[in-house]
């Protein structure tokens, strides 16, 4: 049982990985600025977990840019933090284009904020949340670790940078146990429907737009190209379900905590891949639901196919997700049927 500082906590996949974390045993402080999120999240992850708010699980409002909010959440309990599970940032490849100064504010400077309390506390373990973003256009498929870094959007450069962050600090003195999760296409939602994915406004990802075309709270899907080099002529991605990315936070936290420092890079994936229309028909068949689309123009910056190569993630975590694309469907569909708007009222 360990003592975590999650940053980032109320959002997608922080809510589900802080659900994870707390039925392994660990006690947690989520420090949130809730820019994208609800503390609504959290109170139904506590409920999940069968904890009491403020009991083993602690809710800080607070920005990772800002001293003095991570000064309250290192000195918040009398015992340290044992290690942080890093979430907070922002995530649209899109507005990154439109906002790098902001992206480069929020995902790099906040990391190094959070890195310099973390040297302060003597608190030496991370696990942060990257992205197969880092890649680019892969030049192989299955995308190894190894892989050359070659992000093409700016946020995938604040990843990057990161990573790189994180290595420089490894290096400057011993004792950094550090893990980069470099995930793939991350859906669905929680078996019980409590929690999920709560996009603000139009969804960019293709999973909350075809929940809301399949509720009918939009008329129709855009497939972004239809003349891609795959099968069907739409693009593939390795959509893992949030479930089991949440599994291999704790995984590897516990390898962090039980061997030498590090620096672990790995990607975290099914290892293989759905196109959009095998996407929309799985959706189509697990809810008996019509999802309308029509095939438009490709979205600029979108890569043909991306599928992790997850072996590594298996040697060195013990890891590998168990859920396939019925469950994501199945999980993401419940999750928006009884929450039509999310967190939020349809006011928001
Ligand atoms: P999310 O937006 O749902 O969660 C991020 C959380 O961080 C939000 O709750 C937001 O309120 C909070 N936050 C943002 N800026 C903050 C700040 N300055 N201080 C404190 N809190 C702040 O996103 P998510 O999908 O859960 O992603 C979590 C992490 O994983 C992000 O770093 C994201 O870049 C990364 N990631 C996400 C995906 C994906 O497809 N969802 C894929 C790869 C990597
Ligand atoms: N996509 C789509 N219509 C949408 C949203 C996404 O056709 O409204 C496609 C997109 O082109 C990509 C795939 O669905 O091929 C997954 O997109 P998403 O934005 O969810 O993840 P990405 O892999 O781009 O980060």
């Amino acid at each position: 049982m360990a003592q975590l500082l999650i940053t980032g906590g109320a959002g997608f996949i922080g809510s589900h990985t802080c659900l994870a974390l707390l039925e392994a045993g660990h006690n947690l402080i989520v420090l949130e600025n809730y820019s994208n999120s609800s503390n609504e999240a959290l109170r139904r992850v506590a409920e999940l977990a069968g904890v009491r708010l403020g009991d083993r699980i602690t809710l800080l409002q607070g920005d990772i840019r800002n001293q003095e909010d991570l000064e309250m959440a290192f000195s918040q309990e009398k015992k340290t933090i044992d290690a942080v599970v890093h979430f907070a940032g922002l995530k649209a490849v899109g507005e990154s284009v439109q906002q790098p100064l902001r992206y480069w504010d929020v995902n790099v400077g906040g990391t190094c904020s959070l890195l310099g309390a973390m040297k302060r506390h003597g608190c030496r373990t991370i696990v942060f949340s990257s992205s197969a973003t880092v890649y680019g256009y892969p030049k192989k498929v299955p995308i190894q670790e190894t892989a050359i870094v070659q992000p093409i959007s700016p946020y995938g450069r604040t990843k990057a940078a990161v990573e790189k962050l994180l290595t420089d600090v490894s290096e400057s003195e011993d004792g950094w146990c550090i893990a980069c999760l470099r995930y793939f296409n991350p859906v669905g939602a929680h078996s019980s429907g409590r929690i999920g994915e709560s996009p603000y406004g139009m969804p960019n990802n293709l999973f909350p737009f075809v929940c809301q075309v399949a509720v009918g709270q939009r008329k129709e899907l855009k497939i972004f190209g239809g003349d891609w080099p795959t099968t069907d002529g739409t693009p593939v991605r390795d959509y893992i379900h949030v479930m089991d990315l949440a599994e291999g936070h704790c995984a590897a936290l516990e390898v962090l905590m039980r061997e030498r420092p590090q620096v672990l890079t790995i990607n975290l994936g099914c290892g293989y891949g759905y196109s959009v229309l095998e996407v929309v028909k799985a959706f189509e068949s697990v809810s008996s639901m019509d999802v309308p689309f029509k095939i438009v123009a490709r979205r600029p910056g979108d890569v043909s196919c991306s599928i992790a190569d997850s072996t590594l993630a298996a040697n060195r975590l013990g890891w590998v997700t168990r859920r396939n694309l019925v469950d994501m469907c199945r999980d993401a569909f419940a999750w928006q049927k009884d929450n039509p708007f999310g967190y939020f009222s349809k006011n928001d």
